[in-house]
């Protein structure tokens, strides 16, 4: 494939340009940290991250359980990352915007 920016030839499976440095590919914004409504066992706070730095979710969770255990913060940091991390839109469109406005809900007119 050709990168956007420069136009030069790139490897197809590539992230960034190896000529200008531009970031190509599949992976065109940031991607945003929140819980997926799929894959969850609690409330998809690990899943969420594991999807954000691309790990197997099983290594999070014993990771997360492992601090939760001898750390003793695991647990309150979980809780923490629940009421934080916004959940998925339930119908994830294929290029998420940067930024995504909640509408506030409408007053109930009656009908
Ligand atoms: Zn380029």
């Amino acid at each position: 494939m050709y990168c956007n920016y420069c136009g030069k030839v790139i490897q197809d499976d590539a992230n960034i340009c190896a000529y200008c440095g531009t970031r190509v590919g599949s992976v065109a914004g940031r991607r945003k940290l929140m819980r997926p409504r799929g894959d969850r066992k609690i409330a998809g706070v690990c899943a969420g991250f594991a999807e954000y730095f691309d790990l197997d979710v099983t290594v999070v969770r014993v990771i997360w359980l492992i601090v939760a255990i001898f750390g003793g913060g695991g647990f309150l940091a979980y809780i923490i990352a629940w009421i934080v991390m916004p959940e998925e839109p339930e119908y994830a469109p294929a290029a998420p915007p940067a930024t995504v406005s909640p509408t506030p809900p409408q007053p109930y007119r009656g009908s």
